[in-house]
């Protein structure tokens, strides 16, 4: 469904985010039908550009990252024609007279995208209410990191509200426009096979696993202010923890779902020492195709910052009481994998006998690679040796099952950036979860920066440190192979 005509305005549009991200997203929609004409799309960064130059700019962009063949070139042509740029200064004057002109008489949707490092979003958001250029309807976007604790996003958060309803603010935490993320809230509550189960009567535990096989690369500076736990845990697994573990929403409508997420943060028990692992990776091989580890990578001997973190979680409410959730993120590990594991409880009595084996049920939502939901069923071994018992999967893989076409599988961009200008803020995180989740994030890291511990080693390619798997081991449990 096209959505109406409206003007994006893209703070910080020659950056890294836009160039791989904002930009082949807004392209593919509109290849898609999504666009109608008469959108505009304004980028607008400090370097002095040409409207001709940011095309160009944007038509590299998209070539590299965007999925072309999608699309054929007298549709990028098209494409380009809706893209202008000017040169502006979010902390001085420059260009923002350009800007009011250019946006003025306009009747489109508004939105402006906050592309830029979280120290501009104050300045931002003051000029753009200075030169009168925010409606009720205006909405702004804004990237992560939102803070880098409770205080820090407490005053970004003041900042915004000084000139912003919180029903215009958009942050961003693109693990929410996943397919499969989504797909999690249709599982659960468009079908009544699986609720009545979701809770510790059936539940032994969940694991959330967020894998990535490569190290910090060109990123080492900022990832090092921050590490997994702030860079990964604190936005983008707390979330999946909350879809998972909420109550059912009355509607599917932003407040009804983000009231509900809020709750299951709420209901977090804080993190006990014991029940978090943090890792760093060692540097793999020598010469050619060797790695280097770490400290190396982000050029910084004395680092303390983790690349790695695991850790049990407890929901102090009904439905989870006594079902640990284990998470578990961090870089240079086995494979990029990522997926959010229900393991289910053993059957209560084996009629089979010892040597059927003990099987269990795991619901597996994948999120990469290969979108897809798979459960795994225990069934009789076929043939005639005796009653034993295998497992195999119930595979939902979205393009074996819908056609060709799920194998399209849309960006997360392309669909957050379609709600924005929707209107609709389910997938986007409200100031209070934000809040929350770093009020139970602030604890964890200063236990752990007041006692000064180096993170543990863990080798390239492997599981993580061997205290990760302790963390699991003794509660008489095991991680889920990252493959
Ligand atoms: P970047 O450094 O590549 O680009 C920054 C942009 O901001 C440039 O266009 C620059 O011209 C503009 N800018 C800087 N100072 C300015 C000023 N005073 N006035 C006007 N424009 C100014 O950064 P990026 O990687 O594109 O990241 C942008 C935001 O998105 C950051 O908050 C980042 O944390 C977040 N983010 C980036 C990625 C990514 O993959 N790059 C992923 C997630 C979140």
């Amino acid at each position: 469904i096209p959505v109406q005509p409206f003007d994006l305005i893209i703070f910080g549009g020659t950056g890294d985010l836009a160039r791989r991200k904002i930009l082949p997203a807004l392209f593919r929609r509109y290849c898609a039908g999504q666009m109608e004409g008469e959108a505009r799309v304004i980028g607008a960064a400090r370097a002095e550009m040409s409207d001709a130059e940011y095309r160009s700019f944007a038509r590299e962009a998209i070539t590299e990252f965007g999925a072309y063949a999608a699309c054929d070139a007298e549709h990028l042509d098209a494409f380009l024609t809706l893209l202008s740029y000017i040169t502006l200064d979010a902390r001085g004057d420059a260009g923002w007279a350009t800007l009011a002109a250019a946006l003025e008489g306009s009747a489109r949707i508004r939105a402006f995208y906050f592309s830029v490092g979280p120290g501009l979003f104050g300045d931002l958001a003051a000029r753009i209410e200075a030169h009168g250029l925010a409606a009720p309807g205006t909405r702004v976007v804004v990237e992560k990191p939102f803070g880098r604790d409770l205080a820090s996003a407490r005053s970004l958060n003041a900042a915004l509200a000084r000139h912003f309803d919180e029903t215009q603010i958009y942050r961003i935490d693109h693990y929410l426009g996943k397919e499969t993320v989504q797909n999690l809230m249709a599982i659960r509550f468009g079908n009544t096979l699986f609720e009545p189960l979701w809770n510790s009567q059936y539940v032994d535990h969940i694991q959330i696993t967020v894998a990535e096989a490569g190290g910090v690369g060109s990123r080492g500076e900022y990832y090092d202010k921050s590490g997994a736990m702030r860079d990964m845990m604190q936005n983008h697994l707390m979330q999946l923890l909350c879809l998972t573990a909420m109550e059912p929403p009355a509607k599917y409508d932003p407040d009804a779902v983000r009231d509900e997420k809020l709750k299951v943060i709420r209901a977090l028990d804080p993190g006990q020492p014991g029940d978090i692992v943090r890792g760093q990776y060692e540097a793999a091989g020598k010469g050619a195709g060797s790695q280097p580890g770490y400290l190396e990578e982000v050029g910084n001997p004395e680092s303390t910052t983790e690349s790695f973190v695991a850790l049990k979680a407890r929901i102090g409410n009904w439905r989870w009481a006594g079902t640990p959730f284990y998470l578990r993120t961090g870089k240079r590990l086995r494979a990029r994998a990522s997926e959010i594991a229900i393991v289910f409880k053993d059957a209560p009595h084996s009629i089979f006998g010892a040597d059927a084996g003990q099987h269990r049920n795991i619901l597996t939502i994948r999120l990469q690679p290969n979108e897809g939901i798979e459960l795994g069923v225990t069934i009789k071994e076929p043939g005639p040796g005796g009653m034993r018992l295998v497992d195999v999967p119930l595979d939902m893989t979205f393009s074996e099952a819908l056609g060709p076409e799920a194998e399209d599988v849309p960006d997360a961009y392309e669909r957050l950036i379609m709600d924005v200008i929707r209107g609709d803020q389910t997938l986007f995180m409200r100031g209070d979860e934000v809040e929350a989740a770093w009020e139970w994030t602030d604890p964890i890291i200063e236990a752990w920066e007041s006692a000064g511990t180096a993170p543990c080693a863990y080798a390239t390619g492997s599981s993580g440190p061997d205290d990760a798997l302790a963390l699991i081991h003794r509660d008489g449990r095991r991680w889920r192979e990252i493959r």
